[in-house]
């Protein structure tokens, strides 16, 4: 398995583990997709917030925040969880794309992908060798 298909499916992974406790965006954070994350994780917060205000009848959020898991019914735990099946698809897509988009140097010690402007290896702390040959 290459690091490029580990990357995208520890992206998955972690998508989907977000996705099993109800939190959107867990995937897109790993992969530094602030903006998406913050659309998936609001927009998915937004849906369900709308759909149970219809739907049970509440009206504040107090009366929002008293309600249980246990309590909502299949008519928005369906929708909710098609949502977030779609944002964990969503980032292992994104996270294939980028890892296709981009071609970072890996580190000689770990073989880790290091980021060329650090000077040292985030993953191992060994210096990175781009710095140490410029100089
Ligand atoms: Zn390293």
């Amino acid at each position: 398995m290459t690091d490029e298909c580990r990357r995208a499916l520890t992206t998955a992974a972690i998508a989907a583990v977000g996705a099993t406790v109800g939190i959107a965006g867990l995937g897109h954070l790993y992969l530094r997709e602030w903006g998406r994350a913050a659309a998936w994780f609001s927009g998915i917060i937004s849906s369900a917030v709308m759909l149970i205000s219809i739907t049970v009848g509440v009206e504040t959020l107090t009366e929002l925040s008293a309600i249980r898991i246990s309590q909502v019914p299949p008519i928005i735990a369906v929708p909710i969880g098609c949502l977030l099946l779609l944002s964990t698809a969503d980032a292992h897509q994104t996270a294939k794309v980028k890892i296709n988009q981009t071609e970072l140097p890996c580190c000689v010690s770990c073989g880790a992908e290091i980021i060329p402007a650090l000077s040292f290896c985030q993953w191992c702390a060994r210096e990175n060798d781009i710095h140490t040959q410029s100089k």
